[in-house]
């Protein structure tokens, strides 16, 4: 496969253009928005958790394909998750999508391996994760990628 094929995998395109849990939420218990200036991607984050474990996220926004699918996939595993084992699950995509290193139990986040080849994409594909961070510390602050 070459580069730019493994960036783009069917399951990313699919994210895309049918993004799942892309709809507000209102009984959230937080909320937060991120932005990466450098592609234009925005974000608004939705969670809802009760005793440390998650039990909806939900996005809304515009952005490329990468930070969309990325959003997308990462609110499918995130939801029924402890919080605890969202702060190890972002660690483990944040040190695949920088050093394309894949640990154990990451499941279908592997679809974004490939990223770590196209610096300009590793911010569209963080920027969810950062702010689904920040929600579930309380940072309700914009969340940016610079
Ligand atoms: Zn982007």
């Amino acid at each position: 496969m070459d580069d730019l094929k493994e960036l783009y995998q069917q399951m990313i395109l699919d994210h895309n253009q049918n993004p799942q849990n892309f709809r507000e939420m209102e009984n959230a218990t937080s909320k937060a928005e991120g932005h990466n200036p450098l592609c234009g991607d925005e974000i608004t984050l939705f969670l809802h958790v009760e005793n440390e474990k998650i039990t909806d996220v939900s996005f809304l926004g515009s952005g490329c394909a990468i930070s969309k699918a990325s959003a997308s996939i990462m609110t499918t595993l995130l939801i029924g998750k402890s919080v605890e084992m969202a702060e190890s699950l972002f660690e483990k995509f944040h040190t695949m999508i920088t050093t394309g290193e894949i640990s154990e139990d990451m499941g279908k986040l592997t679809v974004l391996a490939g990223v770590h080849k196209f610096p300009s994409r590793v911010k569209c594909a963080v920027l969810s994760w950062h702010t689904m961070n920040n929600a579930l510390h309380g940072n309700t602050n914009l969340t940016t990628t610079e």
